[in-house]
């Protein structure tokens, strides 16, 4: 039996009943678009972040490219982000016209360096886009402090931190807006794809449900500026009411998980994740770094055991925005990260039994590669 760095089987098996029961309801609702599991699931999950809004949407790519646009950021201005991300954080800027400007990371924890992003600021400069990578919140207080400094908005990626804290305040609250994903991966995922955005300005959330209908007002007749059609589906929201219910329960479980590796992999020559003071970390990825990455990668596939990196490519270095002039300084973290990072199997219903072999096979490998 392989063992693959995600997994929703044994999670389906668990919580099959409740999930066709929610695919069952919508279905036998007589709506299928924006109805009352979509509401009800905006109200909830903007209500466990103690926010007024939440705003549905059909992916965490146009969760965040919504958010730009109705926060006023497009063409002609720049966006402060890292590149040490996943690629849609960064299409996201590009589809509202707006230039990404990025930062490198800390080598502690990999996350956007504060004093960096204070460098890269330009009269241009419009918004800070912290992404909260791997499941735990980038610097929030200092990112605060600068854009109060410079007139700036923050945006949150929240797509890989559901649940996550920084000094017991969630991620996504502190941001003017937050979005996430709920791609079947993240810490809270649908069965397809999803998004949301949350936040407490009602300006931000009016234009947000515009750009998702087509531009259209609250009556859906007149389109005021032309938008997108981005809506979230009844029946992924409604399944996504019933997890949000476990949301802490997958987090715990996930925590549980990342002890467990941080007690059987302490001692071998990895690089462990390190949790920075303050933070709560929801662990959607458990990333280890090594220099000969790709032979471990490789000395454990005949275990079974199938590793993922996030990511592989700098997305400064990708082609597609080789027509980018200029970062915002040089980024020799991310790029030796890029080179290094791997993701061990992590996911609420990966066992113990799995999680074992797993620990077994890296310990094997570690000696001869
Ligand atoms: C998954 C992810 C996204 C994009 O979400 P989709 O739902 O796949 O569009 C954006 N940013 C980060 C950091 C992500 O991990």
């Amino acid at each position: 039996m392989t063992t693959r760095v995600w997994d929703y089987l044994a999670e389906y098996e668990a919580e099959r009943e409740d999930i066709l029961d929610a695919v069952d309801q919508v279905f036998r609702s007589g709506q299928l678009i924006l109805g009352p599991s979509v509401s009800g699931f905006e109200e909830e999950f903007a209500a466990y972040h103690g926010l007024a809004h939440g705003v549905g949407v059909d992916n965490g790519t146009n969760a965040l490219a919504l958010s730009l646009r109705a926060l006023g950021v497009g063409p002609g201005d720049e966006v402060i982000t890292v590149s040490n991300t996943a690629a849609p954080t960064v299409i996201a800027i590009d589809q509202v016209g707006a230039t990404p400007v990025f930062v490198d990371v800390r080598e502690s924890d990999y996350l956007m360096d504060t004093a960096r992003a204070e460098a890269a600021i330009t009269p241009r400069t419009r918004c800070l886009l912290p992404v909260h990578l791997y499941g735990q919140c980038a610097d929030l207080p200092a990112l605060e402090e600068l854009a109060s400094r410079h007139d700036l908005v923050i945006l949150e990626d929240c797509a890989q931190s559901h649940g996550a804290r920084q000094n017991g305040r969630l991620a996504g609250t502190t941001g003017r807006a937050a979005a996430f994903s709920f791609y079947p991966t993240k810490v809270l995922g649908a069965y397809g794809d999803a998004g949301a955005v949350i936040t407490d300005d009602a300006a931000t959330d009016a234009a947000l449900r515009r750009l998702r209908y087509y531009g259209m007002d609250q009556q859906r007749s007149v389109v005021r500026t032309p938008g997108h059609n981005s809506r979230l589906d009844e029946v992924h929201a409604e399944i996504l009411r019933r997890k949000l219910r476990r949301l802490d329960g997958y987090i715990e479980a996930r925590r549980r998980i990342a002890a467990r590796y941080n007690r059987a992999l302490a001692g071998t020559d990895l690089v462990l994740p390190a949790v920075t003071p303050g933070n709560d970390h929801v662990y959607y990825l458990y990333v280890a770094r090594h220099p000969r990455r790709d032979a471990i990668i490789e000395a454990l596939r005949p275990h079974g055991v199938h590793l993922g990196v996030s990511y592989r490519r700098p997305v400064h270095t990708m082609d597609g925005f080789a027509h980018l002039e200029r970062t915002g300084g040089p980024l020799p973290v991310t790029e030796a990260l890029a080179d290094e990072i791997f993701s061990l199997p992590m996911y609420p219903s990966l066992s113990e039994e799995q999680q074992d072999k797993v620990i077994a096979a890296l310990h094997e490998v570690l000696r001869t590669v």
